[in-house]
């Protein structure tokens, strides 16, 4: 008989560990399955963004990076365009520069502390489902096996196994600009060189770009000619980095050695649908683009936060499959945007003098305080609103827990348990889920009931008013099976979502 899992998740990045973190709260051991022989260390990203701060903290996965955070930036950027973040109303009016290897490593620590530690050279090389389930063909050390589960994840990253195994067709656009990263020592800096941290930035030609990590470890970014013709595969060395370097520094710069390197582009490609059938698409599996304004992993963990209670929902087995699609109705607006406006970027970041003056007044536009929150809004992830549909319309509907409420309701959510907020009647209605959803009483406000990610799903419309508060507890959070909902088993009724 194949090992049976609830849920497989394929892949250990942070989109991957991010799920498998989540179900792990909701005491669900999914198998975590990677190919590489162990974690590689290696860093792509280097910020997160306030959206993906809020929700790590919520977790109370926030603290343990706290001693690895290199800076905190009042600011983000769009192509390299400052982005004022001091306005924005949150916690982490910032970028939180740290490496995205330390987002792993904690993320992977809380699932092997909940029992599923990551099974390391585990390379998933098929996949076929069927209505009741997905089985996976998985190449280990001693050989081939198979896995089956309820559910699979597909975390595995741009050049998805399971994506391909599946004809998951990827469009989008092709790669127009090729370029490298390496992390590199020096064996001389060049003379005017900061030794402030930063995350990397695009922009006014964006390559050649240098940046200490420290320990005498710096981050380079570039895309001259030379990279242009080179495949992804082909390893970056320390002459190619010279030659890169030279151009923007002249003799004044000597690599001493490459830590590690990779190639990217700034293709830009989605799937069309995150869910098919069992299997969920997530992170880079799902969408690329290039990495301008730092969003692609944030992107990804947060895909993961507006999945993993839904998947533990459906495994528990009180999620509707209208929950579940929801993860791709929420999800793929948000990465859709954040393909435009990369490639809005990425023009930008083109050295061409009449992009150059595109850029200055782009740039400008970015001074005014509206324009700036916009944009800032949207890169910091903290403008996400999903849609509900079938609920009264209010202000809040949609939108994530402003950060007052978020405290109030820190509790449950590092729980990873929806909350309803509101004053003490309320939280009789919400008695029959409970476990699933908590009441968090508060006399000076008016109902709002928030889902496990901390985006709210119900509002109420007035100080007292419970109109379509059971409904709303029926659709999110399923049909209540404890004591509590007996005597009322027959008033409840689970709608669909849409
Ligand atoms: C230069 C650069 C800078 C970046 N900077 C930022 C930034 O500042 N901020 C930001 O938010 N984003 C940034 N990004 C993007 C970010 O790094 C990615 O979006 C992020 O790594 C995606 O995470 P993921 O878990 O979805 O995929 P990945 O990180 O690619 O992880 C996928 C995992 O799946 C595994 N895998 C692959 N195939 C299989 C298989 N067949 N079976 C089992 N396992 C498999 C891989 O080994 C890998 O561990 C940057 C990217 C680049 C290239």
């Amino acid at each position: 008989m194949p090992e049976h899992a609830d849920v497989l998740v394929v892949g250990a990045g942070p989109t991957g560990l991010a799920v498998a973190a989540e179900l792990a709260l909701a005491g669900i051991g999914a198998v975590v399955l990677d190919a590489l022989p162990e974690r590689s260390g290696q860093s792509k990203a280097l910020a997160l963004q306030p959206r993906s701060a809020e929700l790590l903290d919520a977790r109370g996965w926030l603290d343990p990076l706290r001693p690895h955070v290199h800076a905190l930036l009042p600011r983000g950027h769009f192509a390299g365009l400052p982005l004022d973040y001091s306005v924005l109303e949150t916690p982490f009016p910032h970028q939180i520069g740290v490496e995205q290897a330390r987002i792993e490593e904690v993320l992977e620590q809380r699932i092997a502390e909940a029992g599923s530690p990551v099974r390391w050279a585990h390379a998933c090389t098929a996949v076929r489902q069927s209505a009741d389930g997905v089985a996976a063909t998985v190449e280990t050390p001693t050989g081939a096996t198979e896995i089956t589960a309820d559910y699979l994840v597909a975390a595995d990253g741009a050049h998805s196994a399971v994506r391909r195994a599946l004809g998951v067709p990827f469009p989008g656009r092709a790669a127009r600009m090729r370029m490298a990263v390496a992390d590199i020592t020096l064996a001389r800096k060049p003379s005017g060189l900061a030794d402030e941290w930063a995350p990397p930035q695009f922009g006014g030609g964006g390559f050649g770009y240098l940046l200490p990590l420290g320990d005498g470890v710096y981050r380079v970014l570039f895309g001259g000619e030379e990279q242009q013709a080179l495949d992804r595969t082909v390893p970056v060395t320390a002459a190619e980095v010279q030659r890169a370097l030279e151009a923007v520094h002249g003799g004044d710069v000597a690599v001493a050695a490459v830590r590690w390197g990779s190639r990217f582009s700034d293709a830009s490609r989605q799937v069309e649908r995150y869910r098919h059938g069992r299997v969920l698409l997530a992170g880079d599996a799902a969408h690329i683009h290039l990495p301008a304004g730092g969003q692609g992993l944030n992107l990804g963990l947060q895909d993961a936060f507006n999945l993993g209670w839904k998947l533990a929902a459906a495994v528990r087995g009180y999620g509707s499959e209208s929950l579940l699609d929801t993860y791709h109705d929420e999800r793929h607006p948000v990465a859709a945007r954040v393909l435009v406006n990369t490639r809005a970027q990425g023009v930008l970041t083109i050295p061409d003098t009449d992009l150059l003056a595109l850029r200055e007044v782009v740039g400008d536009l970015l001074t005014e305080p509206d324009a700036n929150r916009r944009i800032a809004m949207e890169v910091s992830g903290l403008g996400i609103r999903n849609p509900v549909l079938g609920a009264a319309p209010h202000p809040l509907l949609g939108a994530r827990l402003p950060a007052a409420l978020a405290a109030e309701a820190a509790g449950p959510l590092r729980s990873g348990r929806a909350v309803l907020i509101g004053p003490e009647p309320l939280g009789e209605a919400a008695a029959p889920w409970r476990g699933r959803v908590e009441h968090v009483p508060s006399a000076a406000r008016a109902g709002l009931l928030a889902r496990p990610d901390g985006y709210i799903c119900w509002a109420a419309a007035g100080p007292y008013d419970a109109a379509g508060l059971d409904a709303a507890l029926a659709r999110w959070f399923g049909r209540p099976d404890t004591e509590a909902a007996m005597y009322r088993r027959n008033e409840i009724r689970e709608e669909p979502i849409r």
